[in-house]
């Protein structure tokens, strides 16, 4: 590899620390210790409503019991830090007063009432509920009155029409979508904090991560990072979306499973390894019929070229089979 891989693990701390995010964590650290390259944790803590230092503790905590170490991010630093979200709020700014002065974003005083209206209008219509971009091409004079008025504006992301955003996931293959169907999105809401998609793209270009390597349910969001990536001249990572972790009635893993979280496991007296090795085998597969591996065979075989495309499904009897031979 020409460049040094940079991966990431960044969640948000909204509440217990799910099984399907330590895979998502484990899949990038195995290939960050594998090719030699770096594996960095930022915290993205953009929604101040739910998220707690308690979760993003438990986060850690949780890792660091799997004996998953960050080279760079909270709490160790690094030279692209800080790695919490709340505390890059000045950093996102720039990038925000540089798009609207390229014309390339603008604020948004519409109202939540008017906001539902047009998505129930579009949806009566059978069409997607999108933004039709009322506050596109606003005046001074008008937003001088809209903020007399009280109205606080939000900042939207200016999406080209008749673009198709096309890329190579390194899962899936070729990944394509068209830019009519999305809609203005907002960035920056009235508060000034920074939305995932937004926040999410400033910080992987800043932090020269070369392999975005997530989950399934990001899919549909990185047609509209792309668009931020290619407004403000930034250079795009690889993309990797793993597929979802169902549960053995192949609907998506949830509490109705049984234990989700990785605290739950750990209190119920699995061990560590025996917890990586079964993540590791959720989607990936060596080649061979081999399934009890350290975690330094981990290391040295994952690769992901042999990660699923389809559904993982989660089955406890492996992973208690796998606890009781490890
Ligand atoms: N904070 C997002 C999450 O927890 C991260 C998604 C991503 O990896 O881009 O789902």
């Amino acid at each position: 590899m020409d460049k040094e891989l940079r991966v990431r693990f960044a969640p948000s701390p909204t509440g217990p620390f799910h099984i399907g995010g330590a895979r998502s964590a484990l899949f990038n650290w195995l290939l960050a210790r594998k090719e030699g390259g770096k594996f960095i944790l930022r915290i993205e803590d953009t929604d101040l409503e739910r998220s707690t230092r308690e979760s993003e503790e438990n986060i850690k905590e949780a890792l660091r019991w799997l004996g998953i170490d960050w080279d760079e991010g909270v709490d160790v630093g690094g030279p692209y830090g800080p790695y919490r979200q709340t505390e890059r709020l000045g950093l996102y700014r720039e990038y925000t007063d540089k798009l609207l002065a390229a014309g390339r974003a603008y604020h948004c005083y519409c109202s939540e009432e008017e906001l539902e209206a047009e998505r129930q209008e579009l949806t009566a219509k059978g069409e997607t509920p999108r933004y039709l971009g009322r506050c596109r091409s606003l005046t001074d004079a008008d937003r001088a009155r809209f903020a007399a008025e009280g109205r606080k504006a939000t900042v939207r992301f200016k999406v080209p029409e008749n673009r198709q955003i096309i890329f190579n996931d390194l899962v899936r293959g070729t990944v394509s979508f068209e830019s009519n169907g999305i809609g203005d999105f907002v960035i920056v809401k009235s508060d000034g904090i920074p939305v995932y998609n937004y926040a999410v793209v400033l910080d992987d270009a800043l932090m020269r991560v070369t392999h975005v390597i997530r989950a399934e349910e990001h899919l549909s969001n990185t047609p509209r990072q792309i668009l931020v990536y290619q407004a403000l001249g930034l250079p795009l990572p690889e993309f990797g979306h793993i597929s979802l972790i169902l549960g053995k009635d192949r609907t998506k893993m949830s509490k109705r499973h049984g234990a989700t979280s990785v605290e739950q496991y750990r209190n119920l007296g699995y061990l560590p390894g025996a917890l990586v090795n079964f993540l590791a085998l959720l989607g990936w597969a060596p080649e061979g019929e081999e399934e009890i591996f350290s975690r330094e065979e981990l290391i040295e075989k994952f690769s992901l070229d042999r990660v699923a495309k389809n559904s993982a499904v989660f089955d406890v009897d492996k992973l208690n089979w796998l606890n009781a031979h490890y």
